[in-house]
């Protein structure tokens, strides 16, 4: 890294030297990329942040799980999974359409927390609004009422319950469409992979994004990282599905996992879904710091 980053970096990450070795090392900015300066369409060109350092973010008092409160739910609206009929191969051979039981997995591991997903919801008994769109004519849902369907289901042990759909939604009926919906304090959200084709890894990284929202992490300004805003597709697809050291000292702190036992389990899933990259990076990272 140039060594302004690199400072900047430093600042962001914060103190370390309390951190327990493994920890420590995982950390450390060295083996990071530094997000590069923003293209004239990227996200950063267009929505000036100043990023979030891990000590705001812990002054941030950010929503945190706790002993009662530590599920994170997925619910399903309508059916997932396009065809039926390729829904009983192996995940790994499904790229075309979005294998919940992948999603399940990645989140479980990424997070460190049980995940549970929900029965499909079925959209007329949930009395949700749709609408087909005028310019499209697809089918579109309305996230409000999602979200305050999601709110009043919200189980007694749910950290957060997010609705996932391979239906377009829309906010508002004056707006064309919208990707997802939530906000850093909502325990709910509602994303949709209409518009992804409903790639496994576009899926289970958009869930890693949003739901680190969900604990008061904000875009990440500083290395490649899963947070990283994103503008266009080729953005967010140039996104790594991984936390840079300053997010993964946030999650860290708000979950308490074991860092090496976390790329462990994010390596398994990596590899069984076919995501070969971030095995082999999860790899890197245990025998860096797993020793
Ligand atoms: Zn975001
Ligand atoms: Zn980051």
């Amino acid at each position: 890294m140039k060594q302004i980053a690199l400072a900047i970096a430093l600042t962001a990450i914060g103190d370390t030297h309390a951190l327990p070795p493994a920890l420590r090392c995982a950390v450390n900015p060295a083996v990071f990329e530094a997000l590069p300066a923003p293209g004239p369409n990227d996200w950063l060109a267009n929505h000036p942040e100043r990023g979030q350092t891990f000590d705001d973010f812990v002054s941030s008092h950010p929503n945190r799980p706790t002993p009662q409160q530590h599920t994170i739910y997925l619910q399903p609206l309508g059916t997932f999974d396009v065809e039926p009929a390729l829904s009983r191969l192996p995940s790994r051979l499904r790229v075309g359409s979005t294998s919940v039981e992948t999603l399940k997995e990645f989140t479980e591991a990424f997070f460190m927390m049980p995940v549970v997903v929900r029965p499909p919801l079925d959209l007329a008994t949930a009395k949700i609004t749709t609408r087909t769109n005028p310019y499209t004519r697809q089918r579109q849902l309305l996230t409000t009422d999602i979200l305050s369907y999601l709110k009043r289901q919200l189980p007694a042990d749910a950290y957060c319950m997010l609705g996932i759909t391979m239906i377009d939604l829309y906010p508002d009926p004056a707006w064309n469409f919208v990707f997802g919906q939530a906000a850093l304090r909502d325990r709910v959200g509602v994303y949709s992979f209409a518009r992804y084709e409903g790639v496994a890894r576009r899926s289970c990284k958009v869930v890693a994004h949003e739901t680190s929202h969900m604990f008061g992490i904000e875009h990440c300004i500083y290395f490649r990282c899963v947070l990283n805003g994103s503008n266009h597709l080729a953005e967010s697809d140039a996104r790594p599905m991984h936390l840079c050291p300053v997010d993964l000292r946030k999650l860290q702190w708000s979950v308490g996992f074991d860092v090496i036992e976390r790329y462990r389990r994010l390596r398994a899933v990596c590899e069984r879904a076919g995501f070969a990259d971030e095995a082999r990076w999860c790899q890197r990272e245990i025998e860096r710091c797993g020793k």
